[in-house]
C-alpha cells in the first residue's frame, strides 16, 4: 500500500492542504499540539477502523465548522485508487473510487495500515480492555465481517445488562433470560474462535521478532485468558459448551451485580516471558519489546494477507524507545510506506525520505 496523496478539508486543527507522501519514510516533525497525531490519524482512518484515539467522528470535524472531509490517493492491489471519507456532525459518509459504500468497515478491504502510538506502550499493563482493542482491531483490518459480529454482540450484550438491571421491578422477565444467552453464547464462540486463530498465528510471529529484540535470551508466549477456562485449541462447539456452562455459573452473580460477567467481552491476554507474567514481572523495557514484538507481528500478518506491505504509522513512539528497540523497528519495517512523528526530527538513513513540518496545522 502506498499513499499517493493526501486532502483534508477542515480536519481537526489542520490547514486545508494536499500533502503528496514519499513511497519510503516520511517525518512529519513539530512542537506540541501543532497537528502531527490529527495528520497520522487522518491516514488511519482510510484502513476503516475508528480513530486510533477513541475520538468520536464529530471531534474530527475542525472547531466551527460543521463538516469536513479527507481524501486520499493510494496505490494497492496492483492499481490506483482513490477513498473519500465525508463527516458532518456524527454522520460518515464513504466513498471508494467513487462508489458511496454503507459502512466505512469496506475501507480495510483496500486499504490496511498499523499505527504504533504512545498509548500502546501501556498495552500490557494496563486495563484488559485495550488489549481486547488490540487484538479485535487487529482482526477487524482482515475480516469485515468480523465489525458486524462484534457490533451484533455489544447490542446483545447491553439487551441481556438492561434486563438484568429491570428484573428486580419486572421479575418476570426472569423467563426471557434465555434469549439473549442463547444470542450471546452463539455470538460470543464465533468471536473468541475468531481471536483463538488470529493469535495462534500472531504468536508465532511475535515470538520471531522478540527472539530479534532480546537477542535470543527471551521467548514470548501470548496466552488467552477466559471467563469460561477456553483453550487456545478448543473448536467452536467446545467452546460454545463451555460459554452455556460459564453462563449458568456466573447467573446469581449477574443478578446480584445486573451485568453479564462471563463472554467475551470480559477475556483479556496474557504475556508471558521465558514463563513469568510480564504484566507483574517484566520491567520496563521488556513490556515495551513484547509491544514492538507485536506491533511488527501484525505489521506481518497484514503483509501476507493482502500480500502487500500495510503502510506503517508512528506516532511519537521513537522518542520513547531506547536506539537499539529504534533500530529494530525501523529495519522490520523496510518495504512498507511509513509515516513518523515527532517534536525532533530523527535521522533516518533512508535515500526515499521525505520530511514534512507542522505549524499550527499548517503542513509543509
Ligand atoms: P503532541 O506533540 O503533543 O503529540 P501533536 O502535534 O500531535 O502534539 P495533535 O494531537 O495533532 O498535536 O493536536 C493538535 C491540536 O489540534 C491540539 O491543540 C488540539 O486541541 C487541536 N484539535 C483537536 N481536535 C480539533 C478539532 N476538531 N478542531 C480544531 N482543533 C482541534
Ligand atoms: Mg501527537
Amino acid at each position: 500500500m502506498i499513499v499517493k496523496s493526501l486532502e483534508f478539508t477542515d480536519f481537526r486543527n489542520l490547514k486545508d492542504n494536499i500533502i503528496y507522501p514519499a513511497e519510503g519514510v516520511n517525518i512529519i516533525f513539530g512542537d506540541n499540539a501543532q497537528g502531527k497525531t490529527n495528520l497520522l490519524e487522518a491516514v488511519w482512518l482510510f484502513s476503516g477502523g475508528h480513530s486510533f484515539r477513541g475520538a468520536k467522528e464529530n471531534e474530527l470535524t475542525k472547531f466551527g465548522s460543521n463538516k469536513s472531509e479527507i481524501k486520499m490517493n493510494f496505490f494497492s492491489q496492483g492499481r490506483d485508487q482513490t477513498a473519500v471519507i465525508k463527516y458532518s456532525g456524527s454522520k460518515k459518509e464513504v466513498f471508494i473510487n467513487s462508489v458511496p459504500k454503507t459502512s466505512s468497515a469496506y475501507l480495510s478491504q483496500c486499504f490496511s495500515a498499523v499505527v504504533f502510538s504512545p498509548e500502546h506502550l501501556s498495552l500490557v499493563k494496563n486495563g484488559p480492555s485495550l488489549r481486547r482493542k488490540f487484538i479485535d482491531g487487529a482482526i477487524c483490518q482482515q475480516d469485515v465481517k468480523f465489525a458486524v459480529l462484534l457490533s451484533k454482540y455489544s447490542r446483545t450484550l447491553m439487551e441481556r445488562n438492561a434486563l438484568l438491571k429491570d428484573f428486580y421491578k419486572h421479575p418476570e422477565l426472569k423467563e426471557t433470560l434465555c434469549i439473549w444467552d442463547d444470542s450471546l453464547i452463539l455470538l460470543g464462540a464465533k468471536i473468541i474462535k475468531k481471536r483463538l486463530d488470529y493469535l495462534r498465528n500472531l504468536q508465532l510471529s511475535a515470538q520471531k521478532f522478540h527472539q530479534g529484540i532480546s537477542s535470543g535470551q527471551e521467548e514470548l508466549e501470548i496466552i488467552y485468558t477466559s471467563t469460561a477456562g477456553i483453550d487456545i485449541n478448543d473448536s467452536e462447539a467446545l467452546i460454545r459448551e463451555k460459554l452455556t456452562a460459564g453462563f449458568k455459573k456466573c447467573e446469581k452473580e449477574d443478578f446480584k451485580l445486573s451485568c453479564t460477567n462471563c463472554g467475551p467481552h470480559r477475556d483479556d491476554l496474557d504475556f508471558l516471558i521465558n514463563g513469568i507474567k510480564a504484566k507483574t514481572f517484566g520491567s520496563q523495557g521488556q513490556q515495551r519489546s513484547i509491544i514492538l514484538s507485536l506491533k511488527l507481528a501484525e505489521a506481518q500478518m497484514l503483509w501476507e494477507y493482502f500480500e502487500e506491505p500495510p503502510v506503517v504509522l508512528l506516532d511519537d513512539v521513537l522518542s520513547e524507545i531506547d536506539r537499539n528497540r529504534q533500530e529494530f523497528l525501523l529495519s522490520n519495517t523496510q518495504g512498507c510506506q511509513t509515516f513518523i512523528t515527532g517534536c525532533e526530527p530523527p535521522v533516518i538513513e533512508n535515500g526515499n525520505t521525505k520530511i514534512f513540518t507542522i505549524e499550527k496545522g499548517e503542513v509543509r
